[in-house]
């Protein structure tokens, strides 16, 4: 099995849907992107873990074609995207996802990378939902 690039930060169920790892306020009812352990942003109180389902709207976009990175390569479409259960991230789109809108529902999946003198690796990226 491939590893993830950043699996503190999202991972895959036993169904093979992308969940990403954030937290919730018992106190207030918060939700925050990505887990952290100083507390919440709002009332202070301390924050439980809470998975999130990759999908959401797009709010914001922006094309990057220079990037002084080599991973990933340019150029792509970074994202942000209001989740359905709330938090706001900023994401990438796949390679071959077409191009989106504001408002447009995007979900999450996990793409093959490949970064010179490193092992294979798998990384959300977010594609435009298929109607049904
Ligand atoms: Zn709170």
């Amino acid at each position: 099995m491939i590893k993830l690039l950043n699996p503190e930060l999202y991972e895959e169920d036993d169904r093979n849907a992308v969940r990403l790892i954030g937290a919730a306020c018992p106190t207030c009812s918060g939700v925050f992107f990505p887990m952290q352990t100083y507390g919440c942003e709002r009332c202070g109180a301390d924050l439980r873990p809470r998975r999130f389902a990759a999908a959401g709207t797009v709010t914001a976009q922006a094309r990057v074609h220079l990037h002084r990175a080599a991973n990933p390569p340019t150029p792509f479409t970074v994202v942000a995207l209001e989740l359905d259960d709330g938090p706001v991230i900023r994401a990438l789109l796949t390679s071959d996802s077409p191009p989106c809108q504001i408002g447009d529902r995007l979900v999450g999946e996990l793409v093959d990378i490949t970064e010179p003198d490193s092992e294979p690796r798998r990384d959300l990226r977010f594609t435009r939902a298929v109607a049904q």
